[in-house]
């Protein structure tokens, strides 16, 4: 197999960019050699494989050069926050092989330091209360290349601040009446300095503060001296945090007492074709029923990948191949699929199943007799071993390896034709039996009994070989059969509305697929198998006593690897 591997994304020592600055750091001794970082999840939904791509990093460069992470739930807006998103995050960092320790931490924690220093910027003259409405103060921004306008308020006394700033947190004003504003320079030609916004009033009570608090700190307030505050000393994010970085490290200068100050280090985010990855537009999919929850196997978050049959090691694998850069990029979710294909074809236990099935009768095999056929668990591990299949005169198997007019290359069964079945006998066609509507309803076949695999005399070859299960033994099973989310490869940059663009036949159910007696009995939800022939499937929770539901994790068709070595060409 080709290893594929976006150039440019490593250096010499095996390291990214992001590694290697933090590698010269400690070599520099900054921070005394200490090496902290942070993953800062919003609770306002659920993680999806773009922030696996963040996380891997924070947590992952902790452990690769003998740091701690720290997971801090970014807890600043009470309106969208809830707890059940707390506990979704913890579970999926915790399945990525992720561990934060005692490092538990809330910006919320802070409020109290944070609320302080907003008094001591107003003290210093630094800090003042704005009450114009936020479009006004918009359209006072300016343009990057046009200043700003100065608010008529921008000059009140301290005291008048001070006295206010107190009484919009005691709830004495409506939202969205005042904010409290850093005094900056309306003209600095990075727009961030123009007077940004430091608190604004939220009535609506805190999951973890509840009605403590009635002004919240705004991100760029409260994000740098909550890294401050934790000892954070590289402190990872996306490239669109750049611009917010001057005023990330002017922020903790005015609170530093000492020399310690974390480094911000931004790359570039991942983005999946024919998906989307905005939290707002997740939570839109699952608001309005588009799709069945967060753990959807159609969406690109952790726990729908999980559930689709995505493992760590698959997630880990392709975010270590598109690797860490300062470039934008749309990533392929071909590749995505060639690293979970890579993983599943190493570890699934393959089983037969027919997903689509007709009934072969084989005519001169003796009715009631049943012979037991070992099949390997897994061909590429023989350690994995056996297990037993019954063979009957009766058995399952594809429509599609049935053609009764076959063009020249069709190598499955038609009449007259022979193939082999896997781990059992030769057979050959010798006729179908249709219904009114004249489809096909019975496929007969005779065997030789001299052909049974692994037998001396059963080395005659013949061109195909078909999967099958016993129709007596056979258990009926569900099939989810999934396509892209999106009928567009980058939803994002279309015009319009976005729900417009989702693919209507992204999901496919099947009933009454034939499942091979031992696998049946031994599936439990999470389960991954190859179905022979077919894909990889894994057990979906939605199984119970009575039904076995599967989810089709991806299909054994490698497009990523194709389209590589035609590249090559
Ligand atoms: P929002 O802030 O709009 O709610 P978000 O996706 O940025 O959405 P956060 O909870 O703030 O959500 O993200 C936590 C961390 O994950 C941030 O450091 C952010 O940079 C990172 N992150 C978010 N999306 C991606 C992505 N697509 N690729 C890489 N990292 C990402
Ligand atoms: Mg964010």
């Amino acid at each position: 197999m080709t290893e594929i591997v976006e150039e440019g994304t490593l250096n010499e020592g095996g390291l990214n960019f992001v590694e290697q600055e933090i590698k010269d750091d400690l070599a520099a001794g900054k921070n005394g050699g200490r090496l902290s970082t942070r993953f800062p999840p919003e609770p306002n939904g659920y993680l999806h494989i773009g922030h696996a791509k963040a996380f891997i990093m924070d947590f992952g460069v902790a452990e690769k050069f003998g740091g701690t992470c720290n997971l801090r739930f970014d807890d600043t807006n009470p309106q969208k926050e809830d707890m059940e998103y707390v506990e979704a995050i913890k579970r999926d960092i915790h399945w990525l092989g992720y561990d934060w320790g005692d490092r538990l931490y809330y910006a919320s924690d802070y409020f109290p330091q944070l609320f302080e220093f907003a008094v001591k910027l107003i003290k210093e003259g630094k800090a003042y209360v704005d009450e114009q409405t936020s479009e006004q103060i918009a359209a006072q921004k300016g343009t990057p290349t046009l200043p700003g306008t100065e608010s008529p308020f921008r000059n009140r006394p301290v005291e008048e601040n001070l006295d206010l700033f107190l009484r919009m947190n005691k709830g004495e004003f409506e939202e969205g009446s005042m904010v409290l504003r850093a005094k900056i320079d309306m003209a600095n030609s990075n727009m961030h300095f123009r007077d940004p916004i430091m608190y604004r009033i939220i009535k609506t009570p805190h999951w973890r503060t509840g009605t403590q608090w009635k002004v919240y700190p705004m991100y760029d307030f409260a994000h740098g001296q909550s890294d401050y505050f934790e000892g954070v000393t590289h402190s990872i994010c996306t490239l669109e945090f750049v611009p917010h970085r001057p005023l990330y490290e002017y922020f903790v200068k005015e609170l530093a007492t000492d020399d310690y100050a974390p480094r911000q280090i931004e790359f570039n985010r991942l983005n999946l074709t024919y998906t989307v990855m905005s939290k707002r537009k997740l939570l839109q999919l699952v608001k309005e029923n588009l799709v069945n929850g967060w753990d959807d196997p159609r969406m690109p978050t952790i726990c729908g990948l999980r559930r689709r049959g995505y493992t760590p090691t698959a997630i880990k694998d392709f975010v270590n191949r598109i690797g860490y850069t300062r470039f934008e990029a749309l990533n392929h979710i071909e590749l995505l699929e060639h690293s979970v294909r890579e993983d599943l074809n190493k570890t699934a236990t393959r089983i037969s199943a027919v997903v689509n099935p007709v009934k072969l009768i084989i005519t001169n095999y003796p009715d009631g007799q049943e012979e037991t056929i070992l099949m390997d668990n897994n061909p590429e591990n023989l350690e994995e071993g056996k297990h037993e299949m019954p063979f009957t005169k009766e058995l399952w198997i594809e429509k599609e390896d049935f053609m009764e007019n076959p063009p020249k290359k069709f190598f499955r069964l038609s009449p007259d034709k022979e193939v082999r079945l896997k781990g059992a006998y030769i057979i050959k066609c010798t006729g179908v039996k249709k219904n009114d509507d004249g489809e096909i309803e019975e496929i007969y076949a005779t065997y030789d009994p001299d052909t049974r695999s692994g037998l001396p005399g059963a080395d005659r070859k013949v061109k195909g070989t078909l999967h099958w299960v016993s129709v007596p033994h056979a258990v009926d099973a569900q099939v989810r059969d999934y396509d892209r989310l999106f009928a567009v490869e980058n939803p994002s940059a279309e015009e319009g509305d976005f729900r417009d663009l989702l693919n209507p036949n992204s999901l496919k159910v099947r009933n009454g697929v034939k499942l091979e007696p031992w696998a049946a009995k031994n599936a439990k939800p999470g389960d991954h198998f190859q179905f022979t022939r077919l894909g990889y499937y894994t057990v979906d929770p939605d199984s119970d006593d009575d039904r076995l539901v599967f989810n089709k994790t991806i299909g054994l068709k490698d497009t990523w690897a194709k389209e590589q070595k035609k590249g090559q060409k």
